[in-house]
């Protein structure tokens, strides 16, 4: 019996839940055993009780539950071999050889990483006497598959991420209950949102919200020059009638010399302009609360295929990481979108903004 692995790891995300409700019941369905690691890479590296074989009954309910039940953390001793090799010895001692990892980048970097070096950790337990010969023989090669949970929506090969369409709703619901005190006081805010180096939450929240201003990563403004620009926009809607201004920044705004762009340095020119303002930093609503629909859908038909993906693969095929583009869900070589991610901050970092737009292959590029 195929015995497989999942986990949640790195920030938490709406939709991660359900993604584990989908992996076991797909994975008891397809007649596999079905484990759950808790606490990221921690369960993996600690074993024992942080492992857990999972029933049918045990993820009723978590469509509908936010965040992720199973646990997700940061751990350190993953990104050392030392962690790596006990993570091994926890799933070789449980049988496992398969992980479904949702998590970003940095989670999946680590899941092919150990994937990788799985061969030679295999053999550090032998010599060191820690399993034997027959214990690790049936499980020579470790299967790996991606599942990406993000609310940033920053993953390269993927339309969406688990977790986006949840944040963005909360935000644009956020966004709106400011609007009507904004509204009636003629005030002005500057809303700061969640997203890292992505300005996915922040452009699509504006878009959806009718934002005066945006500050994203991707187009920045000219170094000294967005003062003026924001001035212009601002009065020019206020002239034309309206009562509030809303201007959003995503917390990796820049200009274009790559000097961040605060929300206390928006709020400065807005007071400028003399319109009574204040600031509203969103923080850790934008994560919380249960996933959207459409979430809610991403993830138990990326589950699924995750499941079938780990039936599927042969040694000799790349790890796969579960995306959906155009509206199929679709397998993509889990590194290579690692990398594409990686180029996008790397394209932002050499100031080649074309190219960082070009590159988030989500349609708000163009
Ligand atoms: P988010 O996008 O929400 O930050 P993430 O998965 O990118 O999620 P990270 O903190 O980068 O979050 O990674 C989560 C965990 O994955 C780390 O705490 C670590 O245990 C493991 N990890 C990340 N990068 C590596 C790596 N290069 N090698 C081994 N393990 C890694």
């Amino acid at each position: 019996k195929k015995k497989i692995a999942v986990m949640t790891s790195g920030g938490d995300a709406p939709g991660m839940n359900p993604a584990v409700r989908a992996v076991v019941r797909a994975g008891i369905y397809l007649g596999c055993d079905v484990f759950a690691v808790y606490e990221g890479y921690t369960g993996l590296v600690t074993g024992g009780d942080l492992l857990k074989k999972m029933s049918w009954g045990d993820v009723r309910g978590f469509l509908s539950y936010g965040g992720t039940n199973i646990g997700t953390a940061r751990c350190m001793e993953f990104r050392k071999r030392e962690g790596r090799l006990m993570g091994a010895y926890n799933m070789i001692s449980n049988g496992i050889d398969a992980l479904i990892v949702c998590g970003g980048d940095g989670s999946l970097t680590g899941a092919d990483l150990f994937r990788a070096e799985w061969p030679s950790l295999l053999d550090e337990l032998i010599e060191t006497g820690r399993l034997t010969k027959s214990q690790v023989a049936p499980h020579r090669n470790l299967t790996i598959v991606g599942l990406v949970g993000s609310i940033d929506n920053d993953m390269a090969m993927t339309d969406a991420t688990i977790g986006a369409y949840s944040a963005l709703e909360r935000i644009s619901e956020m966004v709106d209950y400011i609007d009507a005190t904004a509204s009636s006081h003629s005030r002005a805010f500057v809303v700061e949102v969640m997203g890292r180096h992505c300005g996915w939450l922040g452009l699509m929240a504006g878009l959806s919200t009718g934002a005066d201003f945006i500050f994203i990563p991707e187009r920045p403004p000219k170094h000294g020059k967005w003062q003026e620009d924001l001035k212009h926009v601002c009065s020019k809607h206020r002239a034309k009638g309206r009562r509030k201004t809303t201007v959003i920044v995503a917390e990796g705004a820049i200009d274009d010399q790559l000097q961040p762009i605060t929300s206390d340095e928006v709020k400065k020119v807005l007071v400028e302009l003399g319109l009574d303002t204040r600031i509203t930093t969103l923080g850790h609503v934008q994560r919380g609360g249960t996933a959207v629909a459409y979430d809610r859908l991403l993830s138990t038909l990326q589950g699924v295929e995750a499941v079938k993906a780990v039936l599927d693969l042969t040694p000799e095929d790349p790890s796969p990481m579960i995306g959906i583009l155009e509206n199929r869900i679709v397998r993509r070589p889990l590194v290579e979108a690692v990398a594409l991610t990686k180029s996008v901050a790397d394209a932002i970092e050499s100031k080649d903004f074309d190219k960082a737009m070009s590159l988030r292959d989500t349609n708000f590029a163009e």
